[in-house]
């Protein structure tokens, strides 16, 4: 039978604020290398998302610091993560917070795109864990504001990611200044772009644990590649945004993402927009909105994708193809998320067929080019089967307005056309192009939708992929030093307090 987080060696008080979530039995990436962690050892951690990654390096890390306390000093803290995003720091943030909390351990996050002052002042109060994102990371050790002289873990998220950003450079430069010995958790779903260099240099001796290759992640995914005329993609992207369920659109530039949110929200479609345009309040006003479930549609560019960690995602629409099929699944994984299931649509002009049947060659998946008319049965089918899933909003009917519509109305909705019944309903037209221009027009990332108040929601989960844990080897280390530039949030804890006695492991 399954084990437990006490079973495997994670204390009481850890185990009950998980119990407290609905979270009992470890998901394997956690069995696997919990026992090793606990006791200090570093990991090298191959799972994609949404494999319970998070929970599998925080929880040895406030294990471990509450099991050896020590007094809180100001600009040392005692362990790091660093995440590429600031979406994802924000998350990781979530997952340790009630953690820390049980064991009176203070935690503050770290990115740039906002002010330095909150993260100055959380850091000369003294922190135990920084969550980070690595340039305003480095900005502040270059000032002297942080100081990893002291650490004692370190964790790296998604390394692969910050590759595929540029990071690993600054990273690197981050790391040398940590001393050497010290607990390194890293995962990465791929070793490409020199994270195996940093796996080397850093990690000793790791176990290493895979949960499926992204493309065995795909498996829970239905995929669909719709083949459709420019003139209709737009009212495609409307049907397909019709529905209860939440749903991520991909775009590939920032303007048409703003757009393309504003338009659906004209059309009654809650959705907000996801890109780099936009200040760090927008993002995480956004963010919280789609969580929530107040908006039901996010239209995102690719660097959101990554960062984008919200369960319960049952389409993901490429409205624009991705430029190469790494992309196509880091997008696409950002739904069937921990074993639930999802579905994925690719919209694909007429002259894009030649790319998308190679890209879906190298992420290794058949898929049929479907030819689809906006009342294609393939079409309504995904949008009935998204909003069937979701049991907590009636499925999209819209009633038929047969009485006249006013103009008002009118101008709300499109251009006058009548709507349709059912479930590709509100399809049926352009939905403003007045408005979207006058919209479009309006300064800045005034971005689609208001909101707040990120949703801890949690769906129930199937099992996980097959894994496999092994021990690696890997040595050396080094020190060195550097410089750049960018924000922060402090979660203040209580008193310190003194627990049972250390178990660390000498390394
Ligand atoms: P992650 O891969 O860390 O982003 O986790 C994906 C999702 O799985 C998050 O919503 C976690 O809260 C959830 N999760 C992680 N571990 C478990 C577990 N052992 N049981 C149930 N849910 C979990």
């Amino acid at each position: 039978m399954s084990t437990t987080f006490s079973a495997l060696g994670v204390p009481a008080e850890l185990s009950e604020v998980l119990a407290a979530r609905g979270i009992e039995q470890p998901f394997p990436i956690q069995e696997a290398t919990l026992p090793s962690t606990l006791a200090g050892g570093d990991v090298l951690g191959r799972g994609q998302t949404g494999s319970g990654k998070t929970l599998a390096f925080s929880l040895p890390m406030v294990a471990r610091l509450s099991q050896a306390p020590k007094r809180r000093k100001a600009r040392f803290p005692r362990a790091l993560i660093m995440a590429p995003t600031r979406e994802l720091a924000t998350q990781i943030a979530k997952t340790v917070d009630p953690l820390a909390h049980a064991a009176s351990l203070r935690t503050t996050v770290i990115y740039g795109g906002v002010a330095q002052s909150r993260q100055e002042k959380a850091m000369a109060e003294g922190v135990d864990i920084v969550i980070a994102c690595p340039g305003r990371l480095d900005d502040l050790i270059q000032q002297k504001i942080v100081d990893l002289s002291q650490l004692e873990i370190s964790v790296l998220d998604e390394a692969d990611h910050m590759a595929d950003m540029g990071f690993l450079p600054v990273v690197r430069r981050i790391m040398d200044r940590m001393p050497t010995g010290i607990q390194h958790m890293l995962f990465s779903a791929t070793l490409d772009n020199g994270v195996d260099k940093l796996v080397k240099r850093y990690l000793s001796n790791p176990t290493v644990h895979s949960v499926d290759a992204p493309k065995a992640a795909v498996n829970t995914m239905e995929h669909h590649v719709f083949v459709i005329p420019n003139d209709d993609k737009k009212e495609l992207v409307r049907v397909l945004a019709q529905g209860t369920g939440r749903r991520i659109m991909f775009m590939r530039t920032k303007h048409h993402a703003k757009k393309m949110a504003l338009a659906l929200s004209k059309a009654g479609v809650p959705a907000v927009d996801l890109h780099g345009n936009l200040s760090q309040n927008a993002r995480d006003r956004n963010l919280a909105a789609f969580s929530s479930g107040e908006a039901k549609v996010l239209v995102a560019t690719d660097v959101a994708a990554r960062g984008v960690h919200v369960d319960g995602v049952e389409l993901v629409v490429h409205i624009d193809p991705p430029a190469e099929h790494k992309a196509y699944l880091h997008r696409s994984g950002r739904t069937a998320r921990a074993g639930s299931d999802g579905t994925v649509v690719t919209i694909c002009t007429p002259d894009q067929q030649g790319d998308v049947a190679t890209l879906l060659k190298q992420a290794g998946l058949k898929v049929p080019f479907e030819k689809v008319g906006l009342d294609s049965k393939a079409v309504l089918d995904v949008v009935g089967e998204v909003a069937e899933l979701v049991p907590y909003v009636a499925p999209v009917k819209q009633p038929q307005r047969q009485s006249p519509r006013k103009s008002s109305e009118a101008g709300k909705s499109g251009s006058g056309r009548s709507q349709r019944a059912g479930r590709g309903a509100r399809s049926g037209r352009p939905v403003s192009d007045e408005a979207r221009r006058s919209e479009g027009g309006r300064r800045q990332e005034r971005s689609a939708r208001p909101p707040r108040s990120a949703g801890s929601d949690r769906p129930a989960r199937a099992g996980q992929g097959a894994s496999s844990t092994e021990r690696a080897g890997g040595a050396g280390r080094g020190s060195r030093q550097g410089g750049r530039s960018a924000g922060a949030a402090t979660t203040g804890r209580g008193p310190r307090r003194a627990t049972s006695p250390t178990t660390r492991s000498g390394r």
